[in-house]
């Protein structure tokens, strides 16, 4: 029980990586507040970690409204006495080739998967700053630039995981003296709706065909570090991104 009585906040946790951090973080002892647009599919999850004998909380939180973020953190810490971890996981991709790229996917996309950091990062080190110990942990992509991989018609989305490693940098040097230690996951192909959207069914083959584990990543491959992370045994770890891609930027 590594994350024994942490207190977790889990964003975009309704399905996908976000719901297996959840349901992982609520095996190894966390209390999860579970949140995502829709607060019927985050029950869900929640009655799911209850069921299998965890403590969770469902919250409606769209990750671009600074009100709705304050409004979480506050629950969460009314509910459950304070904030430990916050895992920074929504995130949208929406595939436009570059000349069909417009001003409102740009902004929406660099909203959500980074400003919604940023606004979940600043207003979860607010409570976990005075109480000396946190960890965030900020969902990257090998989709970020400059790592020998490059997926087309992504550029917006390429920029705003590009801005998570730029963004986890910086909170790490400003909260790890106050003993927040920020890291972020970068996944390679994971198998999520997310991931159906981004690959044709033609494109399959070739995309196992550079990932040299032959098989895309399950959700719980993620989860399963993002519990390392949180836990006491990544004391010294503040910074850096960890590569869960089966192997792919070897290839
Ligand atoms: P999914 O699309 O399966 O899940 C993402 C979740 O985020 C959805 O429940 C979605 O809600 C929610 N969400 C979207 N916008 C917001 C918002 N504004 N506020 C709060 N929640 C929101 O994606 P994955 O689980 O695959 O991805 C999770 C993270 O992992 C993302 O950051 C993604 O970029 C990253 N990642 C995923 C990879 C993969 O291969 N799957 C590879 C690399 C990185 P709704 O359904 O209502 O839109």
């Amino acid at each position: 029980m590594q994350l024994e009585n942490r207190v977790a906040i889990i964003t975009g946790a309704a399905r996908g990586i976000g719901e297996a951090i959840a349901k992982v973080f609520a095996q190894s002892g966390s209390l999860v507040v579970v949140s995502d647009l829709e607060i019927d599919e985050c029950r869900q999850v929640v009655k799911a970690i209850e069921d299998a004998g965890g403590k969770g909380l469902a919250i409606r939180c769209d990750v671009r409204s600074r009100q709705e973020i304050e409004n979480m953190v506050r629950q969460a810490v009314d509910t459950f006495g304070k904030l430990d971890i916050l895992v920074n996981n929504a995130g949208i991709l929406g595939r436009r080739p570059l000349l069909k790229l417009s001003e409102e996917d740009w902004d929406l996309t660099l909203g959500v998967n980074l400003k919604g950091q940023f606004l979940c990062a600043q207003a979860a080190a607010r409570e976990m700053v005075p109480n000396k110990w946190g960890r965030i942990i900020n969902i990257g992509s090998i989709s970020m630039g400059g790592c020998g991989m490059a997926y087309p018609h992504i550029a917006h989305y390429t920029a705003s995981k590009a801005g998570v490693i730029g963004l986890t940098s910086a909170l790490a040097l400003e909260l790890t003296p106050h003993g927040v230690n920020v890291t972020a996951i970068c996944p390679g192909v994971i198998d999520t709706a997310m991931a159906a959207e981004a690959k044709a069914p033609e494109q399959i083959d070739r995309v196992l065909a550079r990932v040299p584990a032959g098989r895309f990543g399950q959700p719980e491959e993620v989860a399963r570090v993002a519990a390392f992370l949180a836990s006491e045994e990544a004391s010294y770890i503040s910074g850096n991104a960890i590569i869960v891609d089966g192997g792919w930027l070897v290839t």
